[in-house]
């Protein structure tokens, strides 16, 4: 990216001008680069006990002085709300907890201990040694944005009669939104689309993707049920669908979710891609606030991370699956969350979830609920999976991957390959359904 130069001059005149300067200047650059850091924050779980505790609860979203960072919230008694507070604000926020009888408990104690263990796993293992073939990659590891990028051309020059890249858009920073095309002929056969990582937090999300791609090479050819799919369908898989929020998580705030463009006239950044679509947009279980973790933008379609995949289903015209890979809480769902309408396909989306978590569940016993969102989560409008969903892709479903809260969005990487494993067996039921009800 350009304005190194401009650093560099500015730099040169701050030496010439005083030293109070150049100090002064050093420390703006280190408050610019530096990591943000969370000694001390917590995430608390609360359970309302009824419907007015839990407009309690709701209410908090809108008291900015506590500087909340919500991580799960549901739309009724049975699920809890976690929250991450700040180590200033705890004090006042347990206080207005407790005065309103709102029973809580302490998820994690302290955030930063738990990232530094993350942060301890991925550097033990020596950079320097890039791996040469996907057959060496580390799936059960957390990768950064650049060693995702190599696997991928990895994987195309290895397989290229099944593999290739297509770029569909770049990031608001500019980055190329890539997309692994998995195919064996045919031109615009229908297809099956998979994305994960459009809130860029949700790490554990980019790592199964990673998994996923490897299984489908490591599969076709040798697994019956994956190879009648490919014969006749296309599989298209984003990993990094947030590239500017990854880089991001791992460069300067571990718990970004939203894209990376400034909204003008407000210090906060970045628009949350998962309100952005126009399906119900500006509707109710969205924000209008650019500070908001739920910002919907100020208009549907205006990240470019959103619009690249808009452009790309409506230009292709024959996706018939669309899959759309979040985390945490365990949840398989199918549109839709911005109203209570139901889908005219419900009950064969709903037994088809239900097919795919148990087999999931089948693997390790991991429980999922399912359902639409806005019965199984919470309204949630200008989602990607209602907008797909009114486009004609009927088998819309997203999934909210591990776990249910013990480690939220830091999800031990000893966690990945059992999880991508799982997630597998509910994608193959998917796919295979899809494969087998044309429409
Ligand atoms: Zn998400």
């Amino acid at each position: 990216m350009n304005g190194f130069g401009q650093t560099q001059s500015l730099l040169l005149f701050t030496l010439s001008v005083r030293m109070r300067g150049l100090i002064a200047f050093a420390a703006l650059f280190v408050a610019v680069l530096g990591k943000e850091t969370f000694d001390g924050h917590q995430v608390l779980r609360i359970k309302a006990k009824d419907d007015v505790q839990l407009s309690l609860i709701k209410a908090m979203e809108d008291m900015v002085e506590f500087e909340l960072d919500f991580w799960m919230e549901g739309s009724d008694v049975s699920t809890p709300v976690d929250v991450r507070v700040p180590v200033h604000t705890l004090q006042p926020v347990k206080r207005y907890l407790d005065s309103r009888n709102l029973q809580y408990s302490i998820m994690i104690e302290d955030l930063q201990v738990m990232l530094d263990e993350e942060q301890e796993e991925m550097d033990s293992v020596a950079r320097d040694a890039e791996p040469r073939s996907t057959d060496a990659f580390d799936y059960g590891r957390y990768h950064t944005l650049n060693e995702i990028y190599s696997f991928q051309d990895m994987l195309v020059a290895e397989n290229p009669n099944l593999v290739s890249k297509m770029v569909i858009g770049q990031s608001y920073q500019g980055r190329p939104l890539n997309v692994l095309k998995f195919s064996t002929g045919g031109t615009k056969r229908p297809a099956i689309w998979i994305d994960t990582g459009i809130h860029s937090r949700e790490w554990v999300t980019q790592a199964s993707g990673t998994w996923f791609a490897k299984k489908i090479v490591s599969d076709y050819g040798r697994d019956p049920a994956l190879t009648a799919i490919l014969n006749r369908m296309d599989i298209f898989l984003e990993i990094v669908t947030n590239p500017d929020g990854y880089y991001y998580t791992h460069n300067s705030n571990r718990m970004w979710r939203k894209t990376r463009k400034p909204n003008p006239g407000s210090n906060c950044v970045g628009v949350d891609p998962n309100r952005n679509w126009d399906a119900g947009f500006g509707g109710a279980g969205a924000s209008g606030n650019p500070c908001s973790e739920t910002y919907r933008g100020p208009r549907a379609h205006s990240e470019s991370e959103v619009k690249s995949i808009v452009d790309f289903v409506k230009s292709h015209g024959n996706m018939k699956a669309f899959i759309s890979i979040h985390s945490y809480s365990q949840m398989l769902l199918y549109p839709y969350g911005y109203t209570r309408t139901p889908v005219k396909d419900q009950t064969e989306l709903h037994n088809l979830a239900k097919k795919a978590i148990t087999d999931l569940a089948s693997l390790y016993g991991t429980r999922y609920r399912y359902g639409s969102i806005i019965n199984t989560i919470y309204q949630a409008s200008g989602g990607t999976i209602d907008w797909t969903y009114n486009q004609g892709i009927k088998y819309s479903y997203t999934f909210e991957l591990r776990d249910t809260g013990r480690y939220g969005f830091i999800l031990p990487a000893n966690q990945i390959i059992p999880t991508a494993k799982e997630t597998w067996l509910a994608l193959m039921a998917l796919m295979t359904h899809t494969n087998n009800n044309p429409y």
